[in-house]
């Protein structure tokens, strides 16, 4: 019975193994101080594994964003675009700025910033002399967003990318890592991400004064002067000694990861989309996604079942799975912002919003386990078994 119902995770976290080898090198070293040997050996295999100049690893993905919208000069009062189909933390960076958030929808192909509303967003803005300071592109449950078609439209007016890879690392597009893609790229090693440090986070840049800057700026703009002399205003930001061991362990599993939870979604694909109503995120052309999370959507008209009631089927089994990430421009907090659709008459993220579940996608998730989910989604759909 206790075996039987066993939860069923959404995404937990797997160590591999040679995680505590360099936590116990950390403490060997009495190394448990912010910074030290771990940080920067992990800043250099993660810069190294994505092919970035520069990296500064934080205490958070979030951190990250905000460290790079402080890069980039963003002001009080400033535009930042940001994708609508996401998870806060993409965006309430750009309220500690003071600034002003605009959210441009996704596209279908990839779930992911449509190059569509960014361009007609990119274009009424200019008119009114207000252009972007950033554009905040993030790439969805493990999958790029389309940055050529993105890049022109924001080259064109000068705009800089932030890359928001925190579901991200490991996927490529057209054969680049993802994160590498913009004037920044950020990680997360969140508990739940892809691999973990427990919390934490990454900045990368091909711009290695940006990375220099950032590593100031997140150690509290200390001046370079022996009595403690500050000019600008910093933060306390910076990764642990300790997590940045675990970081560095993950980072060897990282590709057993991808193909681990590539096979995860496979198994799914085979099972469930032959489902009238069932739709699973599709795998853009352009790039090779990690399927971090394995989503889909349910047409509650062809199958008189919604998202929530199978959510609410597989809590029931305790099976942990989730909606798809509520659209920004939806939540109270942003409500006041404006916010650009895919068409006029297409509002993509909150399409997916409405009909969209992730699926129990951990790396380590057992045939048997997967197998419980597959046959509850099923049971509650009413289809067969054969
Ligand atoms: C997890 C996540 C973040 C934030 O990362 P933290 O390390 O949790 O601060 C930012 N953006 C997206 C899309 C995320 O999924």
């Amino acid at each position: 019975m206790k075996e039987k119902n066993k939860r069923i995770f959404l995404s937990p976290p797997h160590m591999g193994g040679e995680e505590r080898g360099f936590v116990k090198e950390a403490f060997d070293s009495n190394w448990i101080a912010p910074l030290g040997p771990q940080v920067d050996a992990f800043e250099k295999e993660l810069s190294e594994y994505v092919g970035a100049k520069g990296a500064c690893a934080l205490s958070s993905g979030t951190a990250a964003i905000h460290i790079a919208l402080g890069l980039l000069g963003i002001q009080q009062g400033d535009v930042v675009f940001c994708s609508s189909l996401t998870f806060v933390a993409s965006a309430n960076p750009i309220l500690y700025m003071g600034a002003e958030p605009v959210f441009i929808d996704s596209e279908p192909s990839s779930w992911n910033m449509s190059p569509v509303a960014l361009k007609q967003a990119i274009e009424d803005f200019a008119k009114i002399g207000k252009l972007p300071k950033a554009v905040i592109v993030v790439n969805l449950y493990g999958q790029s967003a389309d940055y050529d078609e993105i890049k022109a439209i924001c080259s064109i007016y000068d705009v800089p990318i932030i890359e928001d890879a925190a579901e991200s690392l490991g996927a490529t597009y057209k054969g680049k890592a993802s994160g590498t893609l913009g004037t920044f790229g950020i990680y997360s090693f969140n508990g739940n991400k892809i691999i973990t440090t427990s919390g934490g986070g990454m900045l990368v840049s091909n711009n290695l004064e940006a990375t220099e800057k950032a590593r100031f700026l997140a150690t509290q703009a200390r001046d370079q002067a022996m009595h403690y002399q500050h000019s600008e205003m910093g933060y306390n930001y910076r990764l642990s000694n300790i997590l940045a061991g675990i970081g560095r362990g993950q980072l060897r599993i990282l590709e057993t990861h991808i193909m681990k939870k590539r096979k995860v979604y496979n198994y799914y694909y085979k099972n469930l989309a032959d489902i009238k109503g069932i739709q699973f995120m599709p795998e853009a052309h352009f790039g090779k996604a990690t399927r971090w999370l394995t989503a889909l959507t349910i047409d509650p008209l062809e199958t008189n079942i919604n998202a929530n009631q199978i959510i609410n089927a597989l809590e029931k089994e305790n099976i942990e799975a989730r909606p798809v990430w509520k659209p920004l421009h939806l939540q109270p907090l942003f409500i006041n912002h404006a916010y650009y659709p895919h068409s006029k008459n297409r509002s993509v993220s909150e399409d997916l919003f409405n009909k969209g579940i992730c699926l129990p996608s951990g790396s380590d998730l057992s045939i048997k386990d997967q197998d419980r989910v597959i046959k509850c989604i099923k049971n509650i759909l009413n289809v067969n078994e054969d």
